[in-house]
């Protein structure tokens, strides 16, 4: 009976926690799925195309409604818009962290990119050069916001959260209407984290320059709450 006791005991006790550990292990399949995105010292966040590729053959294909079809249209140019804007900053002789961030731009509209090729949507980008979108209101946009940056390093510093505000409002209301496409999700949360720690980035080299930057466009909470926190890394 003492060998018994010796064995059940043990046994009882998994026969209680196993139900915990099944539940635990039972997760959503977003939460299993490898991080896309690699962010660097200095913040700027980019999207590795190969584990790009690799989560998107693993996730289901869904519909997509013509408001999530004009979403990706729209973000393709957007992310082109981050680029371009501190491709010319940088060319203008502004700081590091421009080309640094422009890099990481580029593999933002290239996961767009990927994700228009995946639901058969013909880029809007195509071959055009840096500065120049279909979209008119992001052509408008990016004119004023050259015109706003160019005259001195602070200025560029300034477009450049100004742009992260602007990304993360447009991401997020992107992501609300979203019905499904897991694939879309994931890729769209990847770029918010990325605008995150860019906008961190900016407002600590403005901070470098003496200057308290106070948001435009989100809220002093939502800022407050990004700014506040470090840079996140995966
Ligand atoms: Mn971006
Ligand atoms: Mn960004």
């Amino acid at each position: 009976m003492e060998f018994l006791k010796q064995i059940t005991k043990p046994v009882f006790l998994l026969l209680l926690v196993l139900p915990v550990l099944i539940v635990g292990c039972s997760t959503d399949s977003e939460d299993v799925l490898p991080g896309i995105t690699t962010t660097d010292a200095d913040g700027s966040t980019s999207v590795d195309d190969a584990t790009l590729t690799e989560v998107l053959a693993s996730l289901p294909l869904d519909d997509l409604s013509v408001a999530e079809s004009e979403g990706l249209l729209f973000m393709r140019e957007e992310e082109k818009l981050a680029h371009d804007v501190y491709v010319a900053m940088f060319e203008l002789g502004y700081s590091q962290v421009f080309d640094n961030i422009s890099k990481s731009e580029q593999t933002h509209t290239d996961a767009i990119l990927a994700l228009l090729d995946r639901y058969d949507i013909l880029d809007p980008v195509g071959n055009n050069p840096e500065g120049v979108f279909v979209n008119t209101d992001l052509q408008a946009l990016y004119d004023a916001l050259i015109l706003q940056g160019s005259p001195s390093l602070i200025n560029a510093l300034y477009v450049g959260a100004e742009i992260e505000e602007i990304d993360i409002i447009d991401i997020q209301n992107l992501v609300d209407a979203l019905e499904g496409n897991e694939d879309i999700a994931l890729v769209y949360e990847s770029l918010m984290k990325g605008s995150r720690n860019h906008l961190r980035a900016f407002v600590d080299n403005l901070a470098k320059q003496g200057v308290d930057y106070q948001p435009l466009h989100l809220s002093q909470e939502v800022y407050d709450a990004i700014i506040n926190a470090d840079i996140e890394t995966n």
